[in-house]
């Protein structure tokens, strides 16, 4: 008993942990002013409950609210899977068709990736989301959907509250001139008069709300046709983009292979299925998949490995020419140094001068690479950030 009260407070410190981030405490907050607002609103000043419209109008709202805060935190609790630790494939021949992951210590599932923030293994991970503090992956998929369809519906209802309340309370004190509007918030000019005034501050809360509402229809909706064409393709973020690297590669090596992504089941509907279930448990175990015909389990994790070997082939040596503290912001490396830092919250490393650097990756002022820890012993390698500055090496970052 004891034993399992703890662990109960356990769980309940982590999900309060996770609660206490500016994603959760923004979402919320926007959550909490656009429902209670269009309630007050609805209520107060524009359908009032004893008629039949304005009930099924106010239990409307509250439905919204109670599904939208219900896949929120469905998404934010269950969490996106993580791959179990020690995980390896069913044959042991197989471990050479995947990677292995240093910090969780065992091989990675196909379809999983580390995610840096969550320090585990995902399942099927497409990004780690701040607003839900967690990572959308596996498990997760269905619930986070399904709040980025309910939220701009919701913000959409609530809107259509906003400005009936504003509209017909402003009605009544707005006097038309020939080149002049006039609103006068004293008192209504004809009536219904309601039972409080819709006072200035009441005008200035709806409209807050009402720009809080649409501006999240906007964005929140955007994100929701991002996530429903990566369910109908059943292809991640991150997926996509390994797939265009795989023809990159082909096409710089020539070698006349053919990639075919193996997840998507061809049909569209297969593919919802897949995520959307009626038990709310999404197919499979989220380490072994459907694959259409022609793949295997690995053809994905197969393109990864040679995409990995293909990056250090192609990477460039660099050595530090200056020390470097590891500070993020780097200030006392110069004006132009500290302005093309990239805003990434990813921690770094001190440098030598002297120090080996194997460079994969290139942006403008930065590159992405290797530090070599030891030149006798391959592989005790560390992934880096670079300044470059006017191709002189400057400081070398940890990531
Ligand atoms: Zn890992
Ligand atoms: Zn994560």
């Amino acid at each position: 008993m004891g034993a399992l009260c703890s662990v109960i407070r356990f769980e309940n410190l982590q999900e309060l942990k996770r609660l206490c981030h500016w994603g959760p405490i923004i979402a919320l907050g926007v959550i909490a002013i656009c429902s209670t607002m269009a309630m007050i609103d609805a209520v107060m000043w524009y359908w009032p409950l004893d008629t039949t419209g304005g009930s099924v109008n106010f239990i409307m709202l509250i439905n919204w609210t109670v599904m939208i805060l219900y896949n929120y935190f469905n998404a934010m609790f269950i969490g996106p899977g993580y791959v179990p630790l020690g995980w390896k494939p069913e044959k042991s021949q197989d471990c050479m068709y995947v990677q292995y992951c240093k910090v969780c210590q065992s091989y990675k599932a196909p379809r999983s990736h580390h995610c840096r923030k969550c320090n585990r293994c995902v399942m099927k991970m497409d990004h780690h989301c701040p607003w839900i503090n967690n990572c959308c992956g596996y498990q997760n998929h269905a619930s986070f959907t399904l709040f980025l369809l309910l939220a701009p519906l919701g913000c959409i209802h609530a809107s259509f509250i906003f400005v009936m309340t504003m509209y017909t309370q402003l009605y009544n004190r707005i006097s038309f001139g020939w080149s002049s509007v006039k609103i006068d918030m004293s008192a209504a000019k004809r009536d219904p008069l309601p039972i409080i005034p819709f006072g200035l501050s009441a005008f200035a809360a709806s409209l807050f709300a009402l720009g809080l509402a649409l501006g999240t229809t906007i964005a929140v909706g955007m994100l929701f046709i991002i996530q429903m064409k990566v369910i109908l393709r059943n292809k991640t973020s991150i997926e996509s983009w390994i797939e265009d690297k795989a023809k990159d590669r082909i096409q710089y090596y020539k070698t006349g292979e053919i990639f075919i992504f193996p997840y998507d089941m061809g049909s569209k509907w297969k593919n919802f299925k897949q995520v959307f279930t009626w038990s709310g448990i999404p197919e499979g175990d989220g380490l072994e998949w459907r694959v259409r015909e022609g793949c295997h389990q690995y053809t994905l994790t197969i393109e990864q490995l040679k995409q990995k070997a293909d990056k250090r082939v192609r990477s460039v040596r660099y050595r530090a020419v200056e020390d470097y503290s590891g500070a993020c912001c780097p200030v006392t490396k110069g004006v132009k140094t500290f302005f093309t830092t990239p805003c990434t919250e990813e921690p770094r490393i001190a440098l030598c001068k002297g120090d080996l650097i194997l460079a994969t990756r290139g942006l403008k002022h930065w590159m992405y690479g290797d530090k070599v820890l030891d030149s006798t012993t391959d592989g005790t390698k560390q992934l880096l950030l670079i300044i470059l500055q006017e191709a002189n090496l400057v400081i070398v970052l940890a990531v």
